[in-house]
């Protein structure tokens, strides 16, 4: 039988009358399990409940809410073998990167357990004689938290964490696609020991439980994650609320990585390849226009394929998997379009690009290759989110520059050289919030800051240290000794 996941509001598991099915898409046959879609309802007693719970919670000591977030991250950690499970046979991405991904939720709760006891303020003489100032941090209050689909844990770890070391309450709507990765941290901490309605979770779709809360007054602020255009309605709808609404956005990317003639070819095409096309291609920071100089494009054109042929693309959950299935339908119809789009504007496929039959039914597309395109085609300029990479050809380190920064996103940007000038000019000219030197733009840290420029985000930076600038609020003190 079907397992079915409730919703959680002040504390209790709530079902509502209708579901989703949370479908595997390395086998559609397989339903991972069903979850409560939210009602405005449910949305509602979840903000009541989170402001109910906030008086007690903003004052609570620092030593409390360390070891609650230091107890769930135990856990995670403890099972991060089967969180991982549950991730990749919901998203598909492989079971290596389901289960490092749910480390990764695990250690950014030890961080932010530390983080409960590290949070410091000022003191400092007035221009006033006999005055003193004092500048402290305060929790926002409420947060609302919409995620994607493509990290199913570690977007809700790293926007939860901080969220409740400095002291807010929550209302977290993961992605409908989703929720179970979502479902199972909640469950998590709110056997840690967190009060009643200090974390809320409402599933359910976007249109319904997200506008929902975007629109709800009692909520201070809003963390968001997902495409562009979402990101401005969500943006939208917070100035135009009242009060206003802090928020915070993280959107999409078009990253380049440029290989010059002086790369280390294996280092480049390792990049490339993994960058591109591993996670399925579907991360916010994927390197989906490699920007390649001519003297070592054909060489690196060639290695790209050699180094694809050996790639596996099949069931998440099977070993030898490097590469699992697109995460739905819809998303591999995107994909397919852009595929489609790239040969119509005279893009020259040199690898992969069809659908592939594995044992079970899945949506199996081989990573897709293009050379011979330029950066005005839509291929280059438009998110695809998929396994679908174009290399442009260009012919000196400053056209490369060029083009790398030519595009409305600014999220990370990356260059493969062994020139120290070149990685130097690059890190400190390329527009964007990231810089990787003989890396792929794929792969961060968690304990510094996360996020981009330009049509990438909004809004001050998740992770590391530099989360309490959202999470916080500043509160400057005039004391006559
Ligand atoms: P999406 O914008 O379709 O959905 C994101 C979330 O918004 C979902 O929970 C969805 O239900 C909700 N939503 C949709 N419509 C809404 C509405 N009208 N009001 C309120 N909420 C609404 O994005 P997605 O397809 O889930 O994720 C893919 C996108 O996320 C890509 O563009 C990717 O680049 C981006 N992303 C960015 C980062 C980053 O940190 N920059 C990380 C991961 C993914």
């Amino acid at each position: 039988m079907t397992e079915m996941f409730k919703n959680l509001i002040a504390g209790e598991w709530a079902g509502g009358s209708q579901v989703s099915r949370n479908i595997n898409p390395s086998n559609t046959n397989d339903v991972v399990g069903e979850y409560a879609q939210g009602s405005v309802d449910q949305l509602n007693d979840a903000v009541a409940a989170a402001k109910a719970a906030f008086p007690a919670w903003s004052r609570s000591g620092p030593q409390e809410r360390y070891e609650i977030l230091k107890k769930a991250s135990d856990e995670i950690l403890a099972r991060k073998e089967e969180l991982g499970r549950l991730l990749s046979r919901e998203e598909g991405k492989t079971l290596a990167e389901g289960i490092g991904e749910a480390g990764r939720a695990g250690q950014i709760f030890a961080f932010f357990a530390g983080e409960c006891l590290r949070l410091t303020g000022e003191a400092l003489p007035s221009v006033r004689p006999g005055v003193g100032v004092e500048i402290t941090r305060e929790p926002v209050g409420i947060v609302g938290m919409i995620t994607p689909w493509n990290f199913p844990i570690a977007i809700p770890a790293w926007k939860i964490a901080p969220a409740l070391a400095y002291g807010n309450c929550v209302v977290i709507k993961p992605a409908d696609l989703v929720p179970g990765s979502a479902w199972a941290l909640v469950d998590i901490l709110q056997r840690a020991g967190l009060p009643k309605g200090v974390l809320n979770l409402v599933m359910g779709r976007g249109s319904v439980v997200g506008q929902a809360l975007l629109q709800h007054k009692d909520v201070h602020a809003i963390s968001f994650t997902g495409s562009v255009a979402t990101g401005r309605k969500v943006a939208e709808a917070c100035i135009a609320s009242s009060p206003m609404k802090k928020v915070q956005l993280e959107m999409g990317g078009k990253n380049p990585l440029v290989v010059l003639d002086d790369a280390d070819l294996k280092v480049a095409v390792e990049a490339a390849v993994t960058g591109a096309f591993f996670s399925t291609g579907q991360r916010c920071t994927a390197s989906s226009r490699l920007i390649v100089q001519s003297g070592i494009h054909d060489r690196f054109v060639e290695a790209c394929i050699e180094r694809l042929k050996g790639v596996v693309v099949d069931d998440a959950l099977k070993a030898g998997t490097h590469i699992g299935p697109v995460v739905d339908q819809s998303q591999l119809d995107q994909d397919l379009k852009y595929i489609q789009i790239a040969k119509d504007e005279g893009g020259k496929l040199v690898w992969g690009g069809e659908l592939l039959n594995r044992e079970t039914p899945g949506f199996y597309l081989q990573p897709a290759l293009f050379t011979e395109t330029t950066n005005s085609m839509r291929i280059s300029r438009e998110e695809v989110f998929g396994p679908v990479a174009n290399i442009i050809r260009v012919k000196d380190y400053e056209e490369a520059l060029a083009i790398a920064n030519d595009t409305e996103f600014g999220l990370s940007s990356g260059i493969c050289t062994t020139s120290l000038k070149h990685a130097t000019h690059f890190r400190r000219n390329a527009e964007a919030g990231m810089v990787m030197v003989n890396l792929a733009t794929a792969g961060v840290d968690y304990h510094v800051p996360f996020g981009g420029r330009k049509g990438s985000s909004y809004g001050p930076r998740e992770q590391g240290a530099y989360a309490k600038e959202f999470y916080t609020t500043v509160k400057t003190a005039y004391t006559l000794a």
